[in-house]
């Protein structure tokens, strides 16, 4: 049978990024590897990581893999994609919600064009912290090599520090993915080094607990002489039954403004206090059935305001992946999706002018309708059934 998974650690999300042959599959499953011997992860061959099933993400499909493991303080899960575009929309999305991320570069190669680039991308869509995997350390490991292995990681430092990462401070650990996977005492050392500085240098996000409670509303039920049942998942913070909540979003006008919540359930269960990652179901006093819909959320009130513009980083999906095969232009109206709801909404390009697919631009955008937005929410960009775009909100314009 299987059994509940209980939380004994705090849970964090992150994951390898870096250019393409550095090491990064070759890493996690070393990662998972190491940690088996305790007993803290089950291992994952690199195999069954760089043959990840696809998932279907707001309608785009990114390979994706997520191994799961422990350490003395904490509870990973950590994702590792097989290709460049995985990396660019997974991480414009915001799907991956990484807490940290583990930079892994060739101590052979050096600062390549993808390292530069998911740097960057982590910067924009706020992962404020990065550990740098110096890999392949076994390949340069003599006297002299030594001297390019250092020259290495100061151009990493360099490159980091160019991005507000703080390059002096970050912990830049000289590892070898493929040795330790072989088993070889010295560089299953270096992982768990490299473990070590994770633990230390990327700290617990804020949020779940801590944040003001937002529910994006999926579905809305009645249920007769009780009132009004919302449903979805938590995308922060906590709820207890008696909190007062107000309902957000298009034409969200009850005059009441807000209400309580008088019961909470999850899958049929009452509940006293649900938190940020739950599936629940809300009953909410006194709030009219046609009041509240998909696409509103459920908020603390005066947490968030509606607002409908802001800037944003896109990826234009390419035509292979599904996308456009014209670029776009100011004056662009698709369709956007943002948590449970869309709106359709005006793209003003700015200097850039035009995007043509397979680009990643940044946009200004004004949606028909006010919209709760904060720095970090990712969406996705539609237009006549099909995914074209997929981006995060860097600013919001009121
Ligand atoms: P990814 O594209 O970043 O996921 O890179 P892979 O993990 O697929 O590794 C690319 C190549 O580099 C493979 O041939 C690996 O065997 C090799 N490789 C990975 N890690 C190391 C390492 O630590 N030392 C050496 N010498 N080779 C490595
Ligand atoms: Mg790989």
């Amino acid at each position: 049978p299987k059994t509940a998974y209980v939380r004994t650690k705090p849970h964090l999300n992150i994951g390898t990024m870096g250019h393409v042959d550095h090491g990064k599959t070759t890493l996690t499953a070393a990662i998972t590897k190491v940690l088996s011997r305790t007993g803290s992860a089950t291992f994952v061959p690199f195999d069954r990581i760089d043959r990840a099933p696809e998932e279907a993400l707001r309608g785009i499909t990114i390979n994706i893999a997520h191994v799961e493991y422990e350490t003395d303080t904490r509870h990973y899960a950590h994702v590792d994609m097989p290709g460049h575009a995985d990396y660019v929309k997974n991480m414009v999305t915001g799907a991956a919600q990484l807490d940290g991320a583990i930079l892994v570069v060739s101590a052979l190669d050096g600062i390549m064009p993808q390292t530069a680039e998911h740097v960057l991308l982590a910067r924009q869509v706020g992962v404020d912290h990065i550990v740098v995997a110096l890999n392949k350390a076994d390949a340069v490991d003599d006297g002299e090599d030594t001297v390019l292995t250092d020259l290495v990681e100061l151009e990493v430092r360099e490159l980091l520090s160019a991005h507000g990462y703080g390059g002096d401070a970050v912990p830049v650990v000289r590892v070898s993915g493929l040795k330790a996977l072989e088993g070889d005492p010295r560089w299953t050392a270096s992982i768990e080094a490299l473990l070590d500085a994770v633990d230390t240098y990327v700290p617990m996000p804020e949020r779940y607990v801590d944040a003001p409670f937002l529910l994006p509303v999926e579905n809305v039920l009645t249920i007769t002489g009780r009132g009004t049942v919302v449903t979805g998942a938590i995308e922060r913070g906590t709820v207890r039954i008696g909190d007062r909540v107000e309902v957000l979003g298009a034409a969200a006008s009850w005059k009441e403004g807000s209400t309580v919540v008088t019961g909470l359930e999850t899958f049929g269960k009452p509940m006293a206090e649900a938190q940020a990652g739950d599936n629940v179901a809300l009953l909410l006093r006194g709030l009219p059935r046609d009041a509240v819909r998909r696409g509103h959320v459920v908020a603390t009130p005066g947490s968030t305001t509606p607002t409908r513009r802001f800037t944003a980083q896109v990826y234009v999906l390419s035509a292979r992946e599904g996308g456009r095969t014209t670029p776009v232009s100011t004056g662009y109206r698709p369709q956007f999706y943002i948590r449970t709801g869309d709106v359709v909404g005006d793209v003003d390009l700015g200097e850039t002018a035009v995007a043509r697919p397979g680009d990643t631009v940044t946009m200004t955008v004004e949606l028909g309708h006010d919209v709760p937005l904060e720095q970090g929410l990712g969406f996705a960009i539609r237009e006549g059934g099909r995914t074209v775009g997929s981006g995060t909100v860097t600013e919001v314009l009121g």
